[in-house]
C-alpha cells in the first residue's frame, strides 16, 4: 500500500499509540474526581498541558481541548461572535477556508453577521491593503487558514498577525489544522488557534484551540468545570497526553522533515511538469506536502479508484468535501470550472519515501495513458 492523503489524516504514531493504551489502563480516574485515582489523572493532566503550553509557547491556562479542529473553528468563531456581539458584528475571512469555518461564518450570516472576504492574488495570498481597508469600527473578528487544505497554501500569518496587533479591539482567529506538525508557528500575535492531533500522528478525536488569555468566549457547551470553563466534559485523558507526545515527536527535527518532503515534493511536480494530461494547480506559495493538480480528459473519481486498485491512496480536494462539488479553492483563485471541478490531491509526509514515491509516479503514468487510451477507443 502507498499511502498519499497524508493531509486527510495520518496514522497514529505507535509510541503515541503505546501512551494511549498505557494512559487508559492506568489512570482510570475522572481529573476532577477529589480521591487519590482522580488526583493522580489530574496530575497527569496538568503534566500534558505544560508540556503543550511549552511547546506551543503559551500558557497552561491558554490551552482548550476539544474534540478536533472543526469543534475548534465552531468554538472559536460563534463563542466570538456571540461574546463580543454588543460591540460589533462584522467578521473578515478569505474564500480558501475549511468547510468547519465557511459553513460556521454562513450560520452566522444567517444571524445577522457581515462577512466580508479579503482579496486574494493570483496564488492566492492575502492582498494586505484589501485587508486593512476591510477593517471597521465593528469589525469584531478575523479568521483566517494558516494553510489551505486543498492547495496548500502558505498565508504569510506572522506578517497579517503583526498588523492585526495595530487594532487592539480586533480578535485573530487562525485555522492552523494544516500548518502544525509541517511547519513552524509562532503563536505570539494570534488570539485564537485551531488544531486536530490527527493531522500529526496523534490520534483522531482530539484537538485543541488555543485561546489566549485576555480573550473571552461564549461556550459551545455548558456544563461542569471540567478542565476549562470554556468546554465541558469529562477530560479525554487517554487523547490529551496522546495529543501532547504527538506533537512533541512532531515538532522534533521539523527541519529535517521538511526538507525529506520538499524533495520529494520536487521529484512529483517534475515528472507532472513533463506530462500534458496534468494541470499542476499548486504553485509556489504551497507548503510542499500538498500537491494538487487536475487531469485533462479523466474524471477525478474514476482516477481515484484506478489507483486504489493498485493499492495507492489519492484524494479528490479535500475528504471533507462533495466529490462533485466544485472546489471552492480553485473557484476563488478563478480557474475555470473544468479545473475546478477535476481536482486531486496527492499529500506527502516525511513517512513518504522516495521508493513510494517512484512506485507512484509509475503507475500514475501508466494509469493516465490507459484511461486516456480507453477514452480514445484503442
Ligand atoms: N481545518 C482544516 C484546514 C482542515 O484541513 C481540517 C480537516 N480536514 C479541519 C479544519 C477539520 O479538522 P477535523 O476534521 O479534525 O475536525
Amino acid at each position: 500500500m502507498i499511502y498519499l492523503d497524508y493531509s486527510a489524516t495520518t496514522p497514529i504514531n505507535d509510541e503515541v499509540l503505546d501512551t494511549y493504551v498505557k494512559v487508559s489502563k492506568n489512570f482510570i480516574g475522572n481529573a476532577n474526581s477529589i480521591h487519590s485515582l482522580g488526583t493522580k489523572s489530574r496530575e497527569l493532566l496538568e503534566s500534558a498541558t505544560n508540556q503543550i503550553s511549552s511547546l506551543l509557547k503559551i500558557k497552561p491556562c491558554e490551552v482548550i481541548y476539544t474534540s478536533g479542529a472543526t469543534e475548534s473553528n465552531n468554538l472559536a468563531l460563534k463563542g466570538i461572535a456571540s461574546f463580543y456581539k454588543n460591540r460589533g458584528r462584522h467578521i473578515i475571512t478569505t474564500k480558501l477556508e475549511h468547510s468547519s469555518v465557511s459553513e460556521t461564518l454562513k450560520y452566522l450570516e444567517t444571524l445577522g453577521y457581515e462577512i466580508s472576504y479579503v482579496e486574494l492574488d493570483k496564488n492566492g495570498l492575502i492582498n494586505i491593503q484589501n485587508l486593512k481597508s476591510l477593517i471597521r469600527d465593528d469589525t469584531i473578528l478575523v479568521s483566517i487558514c494558516y494553510v489551505n487544505s486543498e492547495l496548500g497554501i502558505k498565508q504569510n500569518i506572522n506578517e497579517i498577525a503583526k498588523i492585526l496587533k495595530q487594532y487592539p479591539k480586533l480578535i485573530f482567529h487562525v485555522d492552523g489544522t494544516q500548518a502544525l506538525g509541517k511547519i513552524d508557528v509562532d503563536l505570539s500575535n494570534i488570539d485564537l488557534f485551531s488544531f486536530s492531533a490527527h493531522k500529526f500522528f496523534g490520534p483522531k478525536g482530539i484537538g485543541c484551540l488555543i485561546k489566549k488569555e485576555n480573550i473571552k468566549l461564549t461556550p459551545l457547551f455548558h456544563g461542569g468545570k471540567s478542565d476549562s470553563i470554556y468546554r465541558s466534559g469529562t477530560p479525554a485523558l487517554p487523547l490529551i497526553v496522546s495529543l501532547s507526545k504527538a506533537l512533541r515527536i512532531a515538532l522534533n527535527n521539523l527541519d529535517n522533515k521538511y526538507n525529506h518532503v520538499k524533495k520529494l515534493n520536487e521529484i512529483i511536480i517534475n515528472n507532472f511538469k513533463s506530462n500534458k494530461n496534468i494541470v499542476i494547480n499548486s504553485n509556489d506559495e504551497c507548503i510542499p506536502h500538498i500537491i494538487n493538480i487536475s487531469l485533462n480528459n479523466i474524471k477525478p473519481e474514476t482516477f481515484i479508484h484506478a489507483m486504489e486498485e493498485e493499492q495507492i491512496f489519492i484524494s479528490t480536494k479535500s475528504a471533507c468535501s462533495n466529490i462533485n462539488d466544485v472546489s471552492s479553492t480553485l473557484a476563488a483563485l478563478k480557474k475555470s470550472e473544468k479545473i475546478s471541478s477535476t481536482s486531486i490531491r496527492i499529500s506527502i509526509s516525511h513517512l513518504t519515501t522516495l521508493e513510494e514515491v517512484m512506485e507512484f509516479l509509475k503507475i500514475f503514468n501508466e494509469k493516465i495513458e490507459y484511461l486516456n487510451n480507453l477514452k480514445r477507443g484503442n
